[in-house]
């Protein structure tokens, strides 16, 4: 059934809708798949902590929501594509993925930090690729059959902006924002709205996973001079993107905290 908006025919803007939502055990993701679940839409979370993801179906639960938890590492093709199998059995045709996982690990580069290179391209670009590479035929056919799915990429504005030692980070979000610019112009003539969405700082554990003592000081100091984001004011977008009548796509959203320059 093609509708103008969901809203349109019932209380809640997603209902009906089936949301994935990876990186769901904290941070961005975790505020987003509460923002999804209390506009209506059934949300599977996925993560690799399959105890914070069973704590935050339990809360999505009491507050009315419908979710499932999925434990899965989404570098893991053969893994992530179960996942997506467990989805559409249990809630139907996925029609709105917010591909969210992602690890930042500056360092300068004359350091070589080759592993920790290697952990950002296998997390943030092929682990975003199996992503979309298991959900985009559910994408597809749920577009075909509901009127409008939803590939939501979390990318960063250092996929815009210049960080020292953020490079390799950059890099992986540079490639999320521009492949996501492609994949709009092949999806959206099926109704497959897709989207980058692009954040400056968000308080999260993103920061807690940086190694590098320059990098951590820096971040550290930009806390007396702004006002980080949180993750719900990110959630609400999210959620905006979503809830926007069929013909209306917001291809890129970059947001930042008021106060961050670059
Ligand atoms: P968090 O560290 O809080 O969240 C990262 C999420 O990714 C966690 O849920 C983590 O769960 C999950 N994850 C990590 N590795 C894997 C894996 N191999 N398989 C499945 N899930 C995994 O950080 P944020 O919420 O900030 O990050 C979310 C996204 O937002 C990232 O892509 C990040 O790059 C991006 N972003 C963040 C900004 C910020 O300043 N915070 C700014 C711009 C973009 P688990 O460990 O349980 O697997």
């Amino acid at each position: 059934m093609t509708t103008e908006t969901s809203a349109t025919s019932s209380s809640k803007p997603l209902d009906g809708r089936v949301a994935v939502i990876t990186g769901a055990s904290s941070g961005i993701g975790e505020a987003s798949a509460e923002h999804l679940a209390s506009l209506g839409a059934k949300v599977a979370v996925l993560a690799r902590r399959a105890d914070r993801l069973d704590e935050l179906v339990a809360r999505i639960g009491k507050n009315g929501g419908a979710a499932v938890a999925i434990a899965v590492d989404v570098t893991d093709a053969a893994a992530v594509q179960a996942a997506a199998d467990r989805v559409e059995a249990e809630l139907g045709a996925a029609d709105l993925i917010l591909n969210n996982a992602g690890v930042m690990l500056p360092a300068p580069v004359e350091e070589l930090r080759a592993d920790q290179w290697q952990r950002q391209i296998d997390l943030n670009i092929s682990g975003l690729m199996h992503v979309i590479g298991a959900f985009t035929p559910q994408l597809v056919r749920a577009a075909g059959e509901r009127g409008v799915a939803d590939l939501i990429n979390t990318s960063s504005s250092a996929a815009q902006n210049l960080y020292p030692t953020f490079a390799v980070y950059a890099g992986t979000k540079a490639f999320v924002s521009h492949l996501s610019k492609h994949l709009r112009a092949e999806l959206g003539p099926k109704n497959v709205r897709v989207s980058a969405i692009e954040p400056g700082i968000v308080g999260t554990e993103l920061q807690d996973h940086v190694t590098d003592a320059g990098a951590s000081a820096w971040l550290e100091g930009s806390k007396e001079s702004v006002d980080w984001l949180r993750s719900d004011d990110i959630a609400e977008i999210v959620g905006f993107i979503a809830s926007r009548p069929l013909r209306v796509n917001l291809p890129q959203v970059f947001i930042m905290p008021t106060a961050q320059a670059s």
